[in-house]
Parts: structure tokens; C-alpha cells; sequence
């Protein structure tokens, strides 16, 4: 659950891959074979579904909140440049190793009453609520996925490989809402999102795309590589037009990394929402923030402590620069593309 200790130094990407490749399979293997385990199953039509309805949504929430656990090892690690994959979980304060008993998602924060079983130091409710996020789209995207192939046991009893495409696709979109929720709390915290974050969800995005579309028509790999493209591009763009009219840095790359990798996994057409709803929403936020500090003269969550606000304008900007809200852009793009994902990209069609 929480833990801290430098390991050696490989270069980043390299050590952050053979974890995703080792998470992505094992969910993706996990509920056709949970299904395909259930007696029968080849009477078409006659055969009762080989989950109930509960038991999927309780499959999906279990591995949703375990893929949302490796997320909060992201979260915590990938800002200090420490490895996601080893050593092991240990609490910061006393350093004891986190047994699998006390690293269970959301059961254990809730039975150590989110303190450590060692040395009492209180554990972030971050953790706890990024696993049951992770719970909740994991019932979400089965609902979408998942639930209406294995409720037809005439469909997949006959071709088996179709439960496991439905299960790869959800898989697939499970990785990019725990990547958006790792960004989420990241660029809030250290105002720069990881590439070691970016690039190999990118490569996940555009990957998934091509060998999903296969069995899965409602996917396009030319969108998912023409939304990566566009993503970067819309942002280096706005950058450009930005520097030209203010003079200083509206986004950063890591902005466009981000845009690249939300287009990768929804495709193009998601961008212009992705970018109006999130530029509205971070808009609204600032607002908020700075009527906050104009009416009450106090500093507040989305304000930088003082020595921050040095650090990240440098001493010698203006008092104008200083004071202004450094805000991140990246939640706001994720949140965007949390609510494009929620309601699917025909509706934003329907609407736009
Ligand atoms: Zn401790």
C-alpha cells in the first residue's frame, strides 16, 4: 500500500513495461476463464449463462480494483523514479514490507482502518479510492463489454475466442482508466506527467486498437493511430499560439502525451469534446480557485505554496505570474476523457 526505497538504475520505460505486460494478459485471461471453467455450455440457446449477472459485476470490480492497485504503485513511485515492479511494498515510516494480507484493495485499507499495521502512520485514503474507482469502471466497461457476449451462451459457445476478445477489449480499457487515473493524481501533485506513464500507455492505445479491431468492429486501429497524431499535434499547436500571444507556456509536452494517448484509445473524432470539456472544466476550476483566495485572502487546494510557486515561475517572474493559480491541465483532459469514455463517443456525436 505504501512504501518507499530507490532501486537500480534502468532506464525508466524499460522497467515500467514488463509490469503492464505482465498485468494486461493476466486480466485479460482472467473472466473468459472464469466462464469457460463453468459446466456446459455448448447447448445453443438451451445452456443457462455461466455467470450471474452479481458474480460478473463482482469478478469485474475485483479485478478492476486489483489493476487500480498497480495504479496507486504508479502514482506513488513513478514521481520519485523508482521501479514499479520491485521491491516490494513497504510503509515510508517504519519501512515494514506490506504482507498480500494488508495489500488487499479497498478490503485492507478498510480493516487497518487506513493506518499501518506497524507503526500506526496514517495511510493516504488516496489508495482506497483509487481501487474502488478502478472497481467501478471495471463493472462499467464489463457492463459494456462483456456482459452482453456472455449473456449469449448461443453466440460464444460455438466460438469461445469471442469471450475472450470481449474480455481483451475491456482489459484494454481498463489499463487506459487506470492510466488516466494515475495522470490524475500525478499532475496534480508534481504539475508534470511521467513518460515513463505516457509512452507505454500510448504503445497500449494503438497496439490494443490493431490487434482488438480484429474481432471487435466497433474499433478502428486508423482512428486510434490518427487520434494518437492529432492528439500531439492539437496540443504542439496550441503551444505555438499560445507562446505567440502571452509569451509564455499555456501547455506543456507532457500535455500532448497525454492528448496522444486519450487519442489512441478513444480515437480522433473523441479529441475536439476531450479538449472543449476539459479547457471548460479547467476554466471553471481556475475560477473557482482564485474567487476562493479573492474572498477569503487564504490560499487554497489548487494554489502552490509559496516556495513552489518560486520553484515553478522562478524567483525573478513578475508577482503577477507568482500569484496566478498554477494549475495543471492533464486532470482536466482525463476528466474529460473519463466523461467522453462514460457515455460513449456516438452520444458526443449525437450532441456536437
Ligand atoms: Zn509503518
Amino acid at each position: 500500500m505504501c512504501d518507499a526505497r530507490p532501486a537500480r538504475a534502468l532506464p525508466a520505460l524499460a522497467r515500467a513495461l514488463p509490469a503492464l505486460a505482465r498485468a494486461l494478459p493476466a486480466l485479460a485471461l482472467a473472466l473468459p476463464a472464469l466462464a469457460l471453467a463453468a459446466p456446459d455450455g455448448e447447448g445453443a440457446g438451451g445452456a443457462p449463462p455461466p455467470l450471474s449477472p452479481a458474480l460478473a459485476a463482482l469478478f469485474a470490480a475485483v479485478w478492476g480494483a486489483s489493476l487500480a492497485s498497480f495504479g496507486n504503485v504508479l502514482i506513488h513511485r513513478l514521481p520519485l523514479g523508482m521501479s514499479v515492479v520491485a521491491p516490494r511494498s513497504s510503509c515510508p515510516r517504519c519501512g515494514r514490507l506490506i504482507p498480500w494480507r494488508e495489500n488487499l484493495p479497498i478490503l485492507s485499507y478498510l480493516a487497518l482502518r487506513g493506518r499501518c499495521a506497524g507503526c500506526r502512520a496514517p495511510i493516504s485514503p488516496r489508495y482506497a479510492l483509487v481501487e474502488l474507482a478502478g472497481a467501478a469502471w471495471g463493472v462499467a466497461l464489463g457492463a459494456r463489454w462483456v456482459w452482453p457476449v456472455l449473456s449469449e451462451p448461443a453466440l460464444w459457445a460455438p466460438e469461445p475466442w469471442r469471450l475472450w476478445a470481449a474480455a481483451g477489449v475491456w482489459a484494454w480499457q481498463m489499463s487506459f482508466a487506470v492510466a488516466l487515473i494515475a495522470v490524475t493524481f500525478i499532475d496534480l501533485e508534481h504539475l508534470f506527467i511521467p513518460d515513463e506513464l505516457s509512452l507505454p500507455a500510448l504503445l497500449i492505445g494503438v497496439w490494443g486498437a490493431f490487434t482488438l479491431a480484429e474481432w471487435e468492429p466497433a474499433l478502428s486501429p486508423l482512428g486510434s493511430l490518427a487520434g494518437a497524431a492529432l492528439g500531439y499535434a492539437l496540443v504542439v499547436t496550441l503551444r505555438v499560439i499560445g507562446e505567440l500571444l502571452y509569451g509564455r507556456e499555456a501547455m506543456g509536452l507532457g500535455d500532448a502525451k497525454l492528448l496522444a494517448v486519450i487519442g489512441a484509445f478513444l480515437g480522433w473524432e473523441a479529441l475536439p469534446f476531450v479538449l472543449l470539456l476539459g479547457a471548460l472544466q479547467g476554466l471553471l476550476a481556475a475560477g473557482a480557485a482564485l474567487l476562493y483566495t479573492r474572498l477569503t485572502g487564504r490560499p487554497n487546494a489548487l494554489t502552490l505554496p509559496e516556495e513552489e510557486l518560486d520553484a515553478y515561475f522562478g524567483e525573478e517572474s513578475p508577482e503577477g505570474a507568482r500569484g496566478r493559480v498554477a494549475l495543471p491541465f492533464g486532470p482536466f483532459l482525463c476528466l474529460a476523457a473519463f466523461e467522453v469514455l462514460a457515455v460513449g463517443e456516438e452520444v458526443m456525436w449525437s450532441l456536437g
